[in-house]
């Protein structure tokens, strides 16, 4: 156990000094920033609700009408300054997500490298943002599709990445040619600031972008629900819990807007009798006590063959009796806070209830010592099922790892396949078979699916995001750009005649 180091309050307040946030930023009361780590109040901010949002919007809305005839690669270099200004804050900004979210410093340096890497993907994708020439059945026509920019997007963001998000979304936005209003979680108000603060900058460099390209709007849900109602905003990208996608989903279907939803995962690794187990072992510990259970794609349930299970399992355990928990900011902590009471209050009530069920659990319960009276450390939990039921079927966003036997793969699979999210997935297995049939159409059926690596820890390059329940959204790498502009197909008659599609004749 690591006790805390010293107040978080005082070094975050000396970054966001640093890092160029103005004290205008915080008020004497409004939303109060909290750092997990030591449970001190950083700050208090002023919160906007629907009319600074809709003023918000207002400013992007007019920012769209140049951004958009500025060509695409000039608006990539704005994005290649962004990704320099992100190298320059990288070490103070990584620090703040350890402040604020509460993960371990390289998780927290982690995040601000996937925001520079989305830049660098996005620079080169704003030379690349291509359409086809497709044939027509018609003589002397030409058909061809364009991309062309959506208009302002919204973004409303998550507590667990608190910046990370963001910039997969902004740099793919800014490139083809929308601006970007942000509303992020209230629990993390203090990187939103800092990000804002940064792309500021960048802004300078680039030699001026309209104002309105890039708006903060901090506030609650009242705040998140104006950006979704506003007709203006044809698209939505947002991440959160499922329930939070069940009320924003149909908002925007109502309008026809664009979705991009990004919700919870209830993750699974099947162990296969083939696995190497110390591989497994330390995938596994990561992808489930990583980020303290934190991440969407938090490895959450593991189907151990029974021929493996009781090689893994003592292990595992093990594993879970010595984690280094504490501080996020002491060298050698593996596992930090939760994010407040509410989050080791949920941890609490599925442990009970997988009790009930006659699960055996190791771990679980609170770590006294560390931080304040209001900073929650959790000892992760590793859970012996007798099946699969009650609380491994849904997401407690806590280090719970549930843990079921199987004997066929087609058990595996279907025990796998058969809860609410598909976000991610992995096997661990030297079996071809087993390994292709896992990533194959009859395999799970995740966003996500993985081989002799855990479930979390995604690389920018791929598409990010989950079926079912988890939204289906897609953000980050490949070709998830083209959820940010609109499609218009061309047919252009260069011919001195005027043949109809199909033969249909029609002479006047
Ligand atoms: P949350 O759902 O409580 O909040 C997410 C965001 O939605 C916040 O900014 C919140 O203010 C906003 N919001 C809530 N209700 C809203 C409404 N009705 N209209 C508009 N906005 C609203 O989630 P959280 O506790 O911050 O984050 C944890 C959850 O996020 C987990 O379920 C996790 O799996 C999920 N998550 C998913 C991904 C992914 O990419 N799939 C990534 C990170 C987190």
């Amino acid at each position: 156990v690591h006790t805390a180091a010293a107040s978080a309050r005082e070094e975050a307040l000396a970054i966001l000094k640093r890092l160029g946030v103005s004290d205008t930023a915080f008020a004497s009361t409004g939303l109060a920033a909290r750092s997990p780590v030591t449970g001190e109040i950083i700050a208090h901010i002023r919160e906007a609700g629907a009319a600074e949002t809709r003023a918000a919007v207002d400013r992007a809305e007019k920012a769209f009408a140049e951004w958009r005839r500025v060509p695409a690669p000039r608006r990539g270099e704005f994005v290649r300054l962004l990704g320099e200004e992100l190298r320059a804050a990288k070490e103070d900004l990584g620090l703040l997500v350890t402040l604020e979210a509460g993960k371990i410093v390289s998780e927290g340096l982690g995040e601000v490298q996937e925001m520079i890497d989305i830049c660098d993907f996005a620079v080169g994708l704003s030379r690349q943002l291509y359409g086809l020439t497709i044939a027509t059945e018609r003589p002397h026509h030409r058909m061809m599709e364009t991309w062309h920019p959506l208009g302002p997007v919204g973004v409303i963001t998550a507590f667990n990445f608190p910046v990370a998000v963001w910039s997969w979304n902004a740099a793919l936005a800014f490139i083809c040619g929308d601006p970007v209003i942000w509303k992020p979680s209230e629990k993390t108000p203090l990187a939103a600031l800092a990000v804002t603060a940064i792309t500021e900058r960048a802004a300078k460099r680039f030699g001026g972008v309209p104002e309105g390209l890039f708006e903060l709007i901090i506030g609650g849900r009242e705040a998140g629900e104006a950006l979704v109602a506003d007709e203006r905003v044809p698209l939505v990208s947002a991440t959160g819990s499922t329930a939070m996608g069940r009320k924003v989903g149909p908002k925007l279907a109502e309008r026809f807007a664009r979705a991009i939803l990004e919700l919870g995962g209830n993750n699974a690794a099947v162990v296969a009798p083939s696995a190497v187990l110390d591989i497994a072992l330390r995938a596994i510990a990561f992808a489930a006590m990583g980020t303290a259970g934190q991440r969407c794609t938090t490895l959450r349930r593991l189907i151990v063959h029974s021929s493996v299970y009781d090689k893994l399992v003592p292990r595992l355990a093990k594993v879970y009796g010595n984690v280094a928990i504490g501080d996020p900011r002491v060298k050698g902590t593996l596992v930090g806070p939760l994010i407040d009471k509410a989050a080791f209050d949920g941890m609490e009530k599925a442990l009970a209830e997988a009790k009930s069920l006659g699960a055996t659990v190791h771990g679980g319960g609170r770590v006294a010592g560390i931080g304040g009276e209001e900073a929650y450390y959790a000892r992760p939990a590793l859970v012996e099922m007798p099946g699969q039921s009650g609380p491994m079927l849904r997401e407690t966003f806590a280090p719970i790892l549930y843990v079921v036997k199987y004997d066929t793969f087609e058990e595996a699979i279907a025990l796998h396949n058969s809860v609410g999210a598909g976000l991610s997935s992995s096997i661990f297995t030297l079996d071809m078979r087993e390994a292709e049939r896992f990533v194959s159409a009859e395999g799970s059926d995740c966003g996500i699916a993985n081989v002799n690596i855990g479930p979390s820890g995604a690389e920018i390059g791929g598409a990010f995001g989950g079926e079912k329940e988890t939204g289906g959204g897609r953000e980050a790498g490949s070709d998830a750009w083209k959820a940010y502009m609109r499609r218009a197909t061309n047919t252009i008659n260069y011919g001195t005649a005027l043949p109809l599609a199909q033969g249909v004749t029609f002479d006047v």
